[in-house]
């Protein structure tokens, strides 16, 4: 991984429940989280006598405490006009729905987005159970795993309030005004299927969401209900109008902090992910199933849940290596995928 040291970071670092004014009427409010990745970055833009709110942290009690403080001393004369969704993940709308009962403030995403969050976070059926099992023998977890993971269940729907079932849909390329500036929506594919960017060009500034982080990779996986899906393909495809943004766009990323460089570290992350590729390839030399591939892409010992998210990677690039035609696959005696440098 090339180092980020060609990036700029103007803004000095924020303790999670902190709010700093990072532009004029942009407020960067950061949450914890309890990961490794142990934060998420939200955004509060003054809109009139209003806010509009972009994401809003994880369904944790502290989070929902912190939001109570804020709404009621930082921004205590403003109601809140809309909340954004940038994505499904729970880190970022696991308390959308409860946001928007406190404010009565509706619900903005893309529609992929929020049909995704919607059902994820309600889908207690056996089929969903089932097809998760299938997916992870596949992919060559053993029993035990299987067990562990089967235990778990719907691990999204345990960490998320559903979001409510109705919305107003974003698409990319539209303008939204806030705060009396025009706010450009670009969807990103990749991390998640329709993620929502905002970019406001007299600012300067680009909300990112997940899709261009500084000093992490945005995990790109693939989960049980797309196994044939290539979000890597659309990951690396969906640059192209974040590198047509100036040089002097400040990113307000949902993880890490701001920072100037945004091309810089899109080449980073091309780069990154093509050495992964030629590691795929050259371990391909023989039949490799997932698990063998978790040990080349992958340091050190990987716990459940960053198993999953490993794992679904490895897939990922294994996907986006057989697009390009340089991948076969097959499937073992023991139901197991293999794949082969073509
Ligand atoms: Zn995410």
């Amino acid at each position: 991984m090339p180092s980020p040291s060609v990036l700029e970071f103007p803004i000095p670092a924020l303790r999670t429940g902190e709010v700093r004014e990072v532009a004029p009427g942009i407020h960067w409010l950061r949450m914890r989280l309890p990961y490794r990745l142990n934060h998420v970055n939200l955004w509060i833009l003054e809109d009139g006598d209003a806010l509009t709110l972009v994401d809003t942290g994880m369904n944790m009690p502290e989070t929902r405490e912190t939001w109570e403080a804020v709404l009621t001393s930082t921004f205590a004369f403003r109601r809140v006009r809309r909340i954004i969704g940038t994505h499904y993940h729970s880190d970022h709308i696991g308390l959308a729905a409860w946001m928007c009962a406190r404010t009565g403030a509706p619900l903005c995403m893309s529609l992929v987005e929020w049909a995704t969050a919607r059902v994820l976070a309600i889908d207690a059926t056996q089929p969903f159970l089932d097809v998760q099992q299938a997916f992870y023998r596949r992919l060559g977890y053993d029993e035990e795993r299987l067990a562990r993971l089967a235990a778990v269940g719907n691990a999204y729907a345990a960490k998320v309030i559903p979001v409510p079932p109705q919305m107003v849909r974003l698409r990319g390329g539209e303008e939204l005004a806030i705060g009396g500036r025009a706010w450009r929506t670009i969807a990103a594919s990749g991390h998640s299927p329709e993620m929502i960017c905002l970019y406001q060009p007299e600012l300067g500034l680009l909300i990112a969401g997940d899709h261009v982080l500084p000093s992490i990779t945005p995990n790109v996986s693939i989960y049980p209900a797309e196994p044939e899906g290539n979000p890597l393909g659309d990951y690396l495809a969906s640059f192209a109008p974040f590198l047509a943004l100036p040089e002097g766009t400040l990113v307000l990323p949902s993880h890490g902090r701001p920072f100037y460089g945004l091309s810089a570290r899109i080449r980073q992350l091309q780069a990154h992910h093509e050495e992964r590729f030629d590691k795929v390839i050259a371990a391909c030399a023989q039949p490799r199933g997932i698990m063998d591939l978790l040990d080349v892409l992958f340091e050190g010992g990987l716990g459940d849940h960053e198993r999953v998210i490993a794992s679904g990677e490895a897939l990922a690039h294994v996907r986006c290596l057989q697009g390009r035609g340089l991948l076969v696959e097959e499937t073992g005696p023991d139901g197991v995928l293999r794949f082969t440098a073509a």
